[in-house]
């Protein structure tokens, strides 16, 4: 874990509820994909947030917020809108992409935990990983879907890698998949047991599905979640 003092470059909207932040560790920072780090509103507040961009990359991409406008994301965004440098503890977590496994990868994501799935899509991307890859992401409305042409872009840059939008409460014109997210992989996959499982969303949700995909074939040791310590 290194604790580092990082320069706000920028913070935008990606949808209504959610923003993304970009941060310039002011020194180099080693971590790994699907390791998030602890915004440090003071030295006993400190908040986790998935880190979406992968080892190598300049600046560290965090993307804030939720369905649900709550204070651990509102006080979070509201110390890096009045500061311009912030410190950070990066490089934490045990659900980081596993690169010497050999398993085919399914990827989970609900809401704002998109942005874990993102680094790990991300740095199987960048190594040229020739494995079959799933990434589900389940959001409430199709509103709150974003970084889609990099998605699709990622899709289609290899015949293996597959991209599943999951809509909770669609519009009539939302012409993907609907319903619970983890309820579309229990549809397309008869058993998980040869999967390693990246997680990440709310805790409800991880705890759904850790339970839901061991009854479908899953073998814990393959399944990845940070949330598992908390629930
Ligand atoms: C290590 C760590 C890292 C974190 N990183 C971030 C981060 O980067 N950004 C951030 O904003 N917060 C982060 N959090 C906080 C928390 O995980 C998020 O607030 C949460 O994921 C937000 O979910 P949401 O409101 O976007 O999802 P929602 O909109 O509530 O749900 C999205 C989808 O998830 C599924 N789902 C939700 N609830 C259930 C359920 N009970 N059963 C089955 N399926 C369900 C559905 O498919 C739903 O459509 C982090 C927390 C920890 C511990």
């Amino acid at each position: 874990m290194t604790k580092v003092i990082c320069t706000v470059d920028k913070i935008q909207p990606l949808t209504s509820g959610v923003h993304q932040v970009l941060l310039t560790p002011q020194q180099e920072v080693q971590f790994k994909a699907g390791q998030y780090l602890q915004l440090c509103i003071t030295d006993q507040d400190k908040r986790p947030f998935s880190v979406a961009s992968i080892p190598g990359q300049q600046q560290l991409e965090l993307q804030i917020g939720g369905a649900v406008a709550d204070q651990y994301s509102g006080q979070a965004l509201a110390h890096l809108q009045s500061n311009d440098t912030v410190t950070v503890e990066v490089g934490l977590g045990q659900a980081f992409w596993r690169e010497d496994s050999h398993n085919p990868i399914l990827l989970l994501a609900g809401g704002t935990g998109f942005s874990y799935v993102y680094s790990i899509a991300q740095a199987i991307a960048a190594a040229g990983v020739k494995r079959p890859v799933f990434l589900y992401w389940g959001v409430r409305h199709e509103e709150a879907l974003y970084h889609m042409p990099e998605l699709q872009q990622w899709a289609s840059a290899h015949h293996d890698y597959r991209l599943v939008p999951v809509v909770q409460s669609p519009s009539d014109n939302w012409q993907g998949r609907s319903g619970l997210v983890h309820q579309a992989v229990l549809e397309d996959f008869v058993s998980l047991e040869a999967y390693d499982i990246y997680i990440a969303g709310p805790f409800p949700m991880v705890g759904v599905v850790r339970d839901a995909f061991l009854e479908q074939g899953a073998k814990r040791e393959q399944m990845f979640a940070d949330a598992f310590a908390y629930i």
